[in-house]
């Protein structure tokens, strides 16, 4: 079984109440469709299967493992170092979302 080895790189602990959507697609005029936020600075992204992957190139960009989803009722957290969901019961809150503009 992986495991993930990052657990200290776990910044973010309290999740936003609110947030408006992914930042850099309201940057860029992009469309996301899940939100991902990371947990070692509080960027948020957007998932894999939007079009710009704005949560994965933030990880990649700056050796942040660890982003947790914003989606309604989901609680995983994804390490992009060692490929793996898990739980993290230190990270509390649940987060208002603006609907996907793209529908999802
Ligand atoms: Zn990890
Ligand atoms: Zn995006
Ligand atoms: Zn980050």
């Amino acid at each position: 079984m992986p495991t993930c080895t990052h657990l200290d790189h776990v910044l973010i602990t309290q999740l936003p109440d609110e947030v408006a959507g992914c930042e850099d697609c309201l940057a860029t005029g992009g469309k996301w469709l899940h939100l991902r936020i990371c947990l070692t600075c509080g960027h948020v992204g957007c998932c894999d299967s939007s079009p710009n992957r704005h949560a994965t190139a933030h990880s990649h960009a700056t050796s942040h493992a660890l982003v947790r989803s914003l989606e309604p009722g989901e609680e995983w957290s994804w390490c992009y170092v060692d490929e793996v969901a898990l739980l993290i019961e230190e990270v509390a809150g649940e987060t208002r979302i603006p609907p996907s503009p793209l529908g999802g």
